[in-house]
């Protein structure tokens, strides 16, 4: 079966391929990714014989001449360069042979049949030709091609070799399961099952790697369901298997709050790619297992918010998570996330709606996405009920921001002043009566201006005796 190439690339290739009489070949990824017409960045470029040599010459015959970065890598040497946003990799087809303690394999000059053997999944071996000869003729020597049109995910050889020899695949496979919305063979998913322990001779970025991959796919919960299913879940992501399960006292029963959890980051992955929003509505909950109560009117999970934002920073410290603004933005939302809710239940004050927009800043929208996505009631009529309300919430919002400029907002009085109008030292008494004008502002005893702040701070600072 031919394939239609049409990147410019492949052309200076054949052209190239032919003058030397060169095997070449487009590769994996870029060719799963054309025959399912998805988008694809990098084109991964097979040679008979010395990659390094043939990715300076085309090179050369680009526009620009990109240049070429070489890496020792992989033993045949690898060379790559980059044009118009797309990433072309060259490197000499090579045989792997695995030993135990390690995904790293020793690594021999092979033939184009070695190279297919020793790829991951039978829809990323797929390989096509780029000499003149047979330009565009698919080699599908694992029915590949077969597996795409029946959606099915499976590895080309032994799917417990493959395993045993790099782990990594077994994330790989539940990846690409979720993103393309496929399922495992029997047997492979079986393998999966039996090698689930190799998984420990992973680092731990690479596995968070395939994990954010998807967390980004359009329905995550698959992901993390096969996950589940095959023992990989406990391993990688404990905290996340603890909110599993249904208890039941006196026939008072809590939510699953492992399922709701999947159908929040559902919702909320059809509204945003932020992959750090999508991480706030995974661990949304996840201090509720360690907060709940059994009460006399049934279940309680009190401050699971506050436990929750504690427990982020070892989660993102042993997943090897960026600890930085990104995990302050997690930890910001897990804690408010059941603000917005109570906004709805109460009469919405100006000064309830100013504190929030205060401590959420500008993640107040992702926040209000978040609070929405959370609504997970089987009962239609209640959600549209609580999405209505929390469209008012989102106005109201809108409304006082307009008016007040709340979000990032500094008080007008500033440490600076305070020190400078009492003659005080930098102390304690600063923060107090910084803090007194803030909460004044926005419970809205006093107006957001400078004139009245710094009235109420003399008056603040007589009546405290703080002077
Ligand atoms: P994506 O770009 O979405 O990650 P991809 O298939 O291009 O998909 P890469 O990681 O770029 O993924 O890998 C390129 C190709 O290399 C794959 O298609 C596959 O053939 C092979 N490959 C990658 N990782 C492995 C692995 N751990 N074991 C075997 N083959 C692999």
């Amino acid at each position: 079966m031919k394939k239609q190439l049409k990147l410019p690339i492949f052309e200076i290739i054949k052209h190239l391929a032919g003058k030397d009489n060169l095997r070449v070949y487009v590769i994996g990824g870029y060719v799963r990714d054309l025959i399912m017409k998805r988008p694809s960045k990098d084109v991964d470029i097979v040679i008979i014989g010395n990659g390094i040599k043939l990715a300076e010459a085309i090179a050369k015959e680009f526009p620009g001449k990109p240049k070429v970065t070489v890496f020792k890598r992989f033993g045949t040497g690898t060379a790559m360069f980059k044009y118009e946003g797309v990433e072309y990799e060259f490197v000499g087809a090579r045989k792997e042979s695995y030993s135990k303690n390690s995904r790293k394999p020793a690594v021999e000059k092979g033939t184009l049949e070695d190279d297919q053997n020793r790829r991951d999944l039978t829809i990323n071996a797929l390989a096509i030709s780029l000499h003149p000869d047979n330009f565009g003729e698919l080699l599908d020597p694992f029915n590949g091609l077969q597996d795409i049109e029946n959606k099915l995910i499976r590895t080309p050889l032994n799917p417990d070799i493959t395993f045993t020899d790099d782990p990594l695949r077994m994330m790989r496979a539940v990846r690409f399961a979720c993103q393309l919305n496929f399922e495992i063979f029997p047997e492979t998913l079986k393998a999966i099952k039996k090698n689930k322990e190799r998984i420990k001779i992973i680092s731990k970025e690479r596995i968070s790697d395939e994990l954010n991959k998807i967390i980004l796919s359009e329905k995550p919960s698959k992901g993390f369901k096969i996950l589940d299913e095959v023992g990989l879940l406990p391993i990688i992501f404990p905290e996340f298997i603890a909110l599993k399960g249904v208890e039941t006292i006196h026939g008072l029963s809590h939510k699953d709050n492992f399922l709701h959890t999947l159908q929040v980051l559902d919702n909320i992955s059809k509204k945003t790619d932020n992959l750090w929003l999508r991480w706030a509505a995974i661990l949304h909950d996840i201090g509720k297992p360690a907060t709940k109560r059994f009460a006399e009117n049934g279940w309680t999970f009190h401050s699971h918010e506050f436990v929750g934002k504690k427990m982020i920073p070892n989660i993102f410290k042993e997943m090897r998570l960026p600890m930085n603004e990104k995990m302050v933005y997690v930890q910001k939302l897990v804690l408010l996330h059941l603000r917005p809710i109570a906004l709805v239940k109460s009469e919405v004050s100006d000064s309830a709606v100013r504190r929030l927009l205060f401590e959420a800043g500008d993640a107040v929208d992702d926040l209000m996405t978040l609070a929405e996505a959370d609504i997970t009631s089987k009962n239609e009529r209640k959600v549209k009920l609580f999405l209505k309300n929390l469209q008012v919430v989102r106005q109201k919002l809108i409304e006082v921001e307009e008016k007040d400029k709340i979000r990032n907002w500094q008080t007008p009085i500033s440490g600076e002043i305070i020190m400078k109008t009492f003659n005080l030292k930098p102390s304690k008494k600063i923060g107090i009566i910084k803090d007194a004008v803030r909460e004044a502002i926005l419970d809205g005893i006093i107006p957001n201006e400078y004139n009245a702040a710094f009235e109420y701070m003399i008056k603040f600072v007589n009546a405290n005796d703080l002077k």
